[in-house]
């Protein structure tokens, strides 16, 4: 396993193998690895001939009062864990290696970006898309896998690729969750121990609100209400959004008739936490 820093050996590497006809897997991470991640670095080492795992926490999608600074990081362990699943190149680089004094240019994708987390996280998405494009500019990957944990980013990554029309085919991972179904993330580290029995209020109230469509509710404002109560009987919690969307558009949804997105942000304690369930009705 390769451990490159400059987007200049990167893109030799990654020029040389689609020369010599290499499909090449990706997964961009911000590190701090868990099972999701590497349930993503699995899936793109079956999918590809070549695996490029990126580690790099992209200040570009952070707000100034989010938590850029703070976001764990550790990438010696990082790497030991890419090196057991048969990582050929971890590409790291450094902020300033990705963006020069003078940059200036973004992509942003307009429509789908507007809710969820894009309501609250004002520049985050067209963060996220700039640096994706960015990698997928120095990686080559002929495929890229992201998780449906983030299933706007998801979403939006895939309209950004059928827009500009990008070479890369954009597979989702099913969320991996601990036992008790709260979603893996880095952000997890943040809570202690009460902290951490509250945040399964998520994955709870993803349960809660299927239950509640199982058994005939159709009005999105009578599930949400009974979440978002729900939600504050657990200590430490403070809802951001609970929103029923359309899985495609994102758009809220007026009754709940077809197949429905719940999607959720919680701060527990200090963590902001999202999950996220397809319902059908
Ligand atoms: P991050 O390091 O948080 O930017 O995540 C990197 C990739 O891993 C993204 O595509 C995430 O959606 C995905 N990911 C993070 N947590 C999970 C999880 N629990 N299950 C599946 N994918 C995940």
């Amino acid at each position: 396993m390769e451990l490159i820093k400059t987007i200049s050996q990167m893109k030799k590497i990654s020029s040389k193998w689609k020369k010599e006809g290499q499909k090449i897997a990706f997964v961009p991470t911000m590190g701090f690895l868990h099972e999701g991640h590497l349930a993503l670095v699995r899936k793109a080492r079956e999918l590809g001939d070549k695996l490029v795992v990126s580690i790099f926490v992209n200040p570009l999608q952070f707000g100034p009062k989010e938590d850029f600074r703070d976001y764990p990081r550790d990438l010696e362990r990082d790497l030991s864990l890419l090196e057991k699943e048969e990582t050929d190149v971890v590409f790291a680089p450094s902020a300033e290696e990705m963006y020069s004094p003078d940059f200036q240019t973004y992509v942003e994708v307009t429509k789908l970006t507007q809710n969820l987390c894009g309501a609250f996280r004002p520049g985050h998405f067209k963060g996220v898309t700039t640096v994706v494009l960015k990698l997928f500019n120095i990686v080559k990957p002929d495929i890229a896998i992201f998780g449906e944990k983030d299933y706007q980013q998801l979403q939006v990554i895939k309209q950004m690729v059928k827009d500009l029309n990008l070479d890369v085919e954009i597979v989702g991972h099913p969320t991996v969750r601990e036992k008790d179904g709260l979603a893996m993330s880095s952000r997890n580290t943040y809570l202690s121990s009460l902290e951490r029995n509250s945040a399964l209020c998520l994955y709870k109230a993803l349960l809660l609100a299927e239950k509640l469509v199982k058994e005939g509710e159709k009005n999105p404002q009578k599930i949400k209400k009974q979440l978002e109560n729900f939600i504050h009987g657990f200590p430490f919690t403070k809802v951001q959004y609970i929103e029923l969307v359309d899985p495609q558009t994102l758009e809220p949804v007026k009754i709940i008739d077809k197949p429905v997105l719940c999607a959720l942000a919680v701060y527990v304690g200090k963590a902001r936490l999202i999950d996220n369930k397809i319902i059908n009705p």
